[in-house]
């Protein structure tokens, strides 16, 4: 018997990281069945004492110490180290049914440290899985951008364990999959509610994609990505057509700070910003949620700030259904970094003003 450590680094190096890594699961189930003992590593500490050590990131910004990568038992993979050039992982180990007990351990001490079940929702309480893989947009900020179209990948019965209580799918875009509507009602059949954790394209419902997707028991809000200013009149027209098959939040992620021109010049962070703002005033007009996602280069902004200022008003629903912009920073104080950005970007660009005043 061989002694196995799993790594989630996301875990470790990230604050408030609360996802299982799927494939963390499904390598722990896979050494496992071949008689081996397994442990969920939480440091990078003692590792020559294992025999193989698996370690895996999603999030490119994680920090893992490099040293250890250099170590002779040491296996690391995940778009976190290799982003869209992420090597497959073996047939036997990609169809695996995922060891949902992986995080038990892990999951008991934060608790039982007085640490919220809630927050351990998706570790106790959901099969996670990917019905399809792929997208055929190409987006060039995107992780799939390599794939041209979107492929059947595990069938339900792969991942499904039918003691969990929620399906959370992390399809890249199911919609974009001829079989969407077999998959949707095989989901609806199983009375379990769902939930498409990276969004769904938005710019591809149908009226009968509506009438079924918003009529199934769906877990939290159902959220779509709206990431282009060129894309509003569709995005709104197709807000028009979901409205009238749901009054429910529609949430959508508002993807900024990725000059698709690739300069990242003072007049691209200007425009990205408005650009976010034009956005966030279309979904406020249909009462819809932004939830603003930043490419990691917002940080060389100018306008730094006033991303971060966005973000964190947006992000808490909280706070975005109750207040404005220009609301939310003087909450925060007129002493305060949120307030001296937004008014330093509206004297610079007054025709801000009229957006820090937008309300829900
Ligand atoms: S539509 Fe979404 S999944 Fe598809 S390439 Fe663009 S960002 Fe990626």
């Amino acid at each position: 018997m061989s002694r196995i450590a799993i790594i989630d680094a996301d875990l470790v190096g990230r604050k408030r990281h609360r996802f299982p890594n799927l494939v963390c699961m499904k390598l722990s189930a896979h050494e496992k069945e071949q008689g081996n003992d397994v442990e969920l590593k939480m440091n990078y500490e003692d590792l020559n004492q294992y025999d193989k050590v698996y370690l895996a990131k999603v999030f490119l910004d994680t920090p893992v110490p490099p040293e250890i990568l250099e170590m002779k038992n040491v296996a690391y993979g995940g778009t976190g180290f290799f982003y869209d050039k992420a090597p497959k992982l073996p047939v036997a180990i990609e169809h695996h049914m995922p060891d949902y007990h992986l995080y038990d351990g892990f999951v008991n001490q934060q608790i039982a440290a007085g640490k919220r079940p809630k927050e351990f929702d998706e570790y106790l309480n959901s099969s996670i899985g990917y019905f399809t893989r792929g997208c055929f947009r190409h987006c060039p900020f995107c992780v799939n951008k390599n794939y041209n179209r979107v492929e059947a990948h595990s069938p339900l019965s792969e991942f499904l364990d039918g003691r969990r209580k929620v399906i959370s799918l992390l399809d890249d875009n199911f919609f974009g999959y001829a079989g969407w509507k077999d998959l949707l009602l095989e989901l609806r059949a199983t009375g379990k509610p769902f939930k498409f954790k990276q969004g769904l394209d938005e710019r591809l419902l149908t009226p009968e994609m509506c009438e079924l997707l918003f009529t199934s028991k769906y877990a939290g809000d159902f959220t779509f990505a709206f990431d282009n200013i060129k894309d509003a009149r569709l995005i709104e027209r197709k807000i028009v057509m979901a409205r009238q098959y749901t009054g429910k939040a529609l949430k959508f992620y508002c993807f900024c700070g990725y000059d698709r021109e690739g300069k990242w010049d003072a007049a691209f962070w200007t425009r990205d910003i408005f650009e976010l703002l034009y956005r966030i005033e279309i979904l406020v007009k249909y009462h819809c949620i932004p939830y603003v996602m930043r490419f990691y280069r917002y940080a060389e902004s100018p306008w730094r700030g006033v991303y971060i200022s966005i973000a964190r008003w947006c992000n808490q629903p909280g706070f975005f259904k109750k207040m404005s912009l220009r609301q939310f920073a003087e909450l925060n104080g007129e002493k305060s970094a949120c307030y001296r950005y937004l008014a330093e970007f509206e004297k610079a660009n007054p025709a801000a003003g009229y957006f820090f005043d937008l309300k829900f």
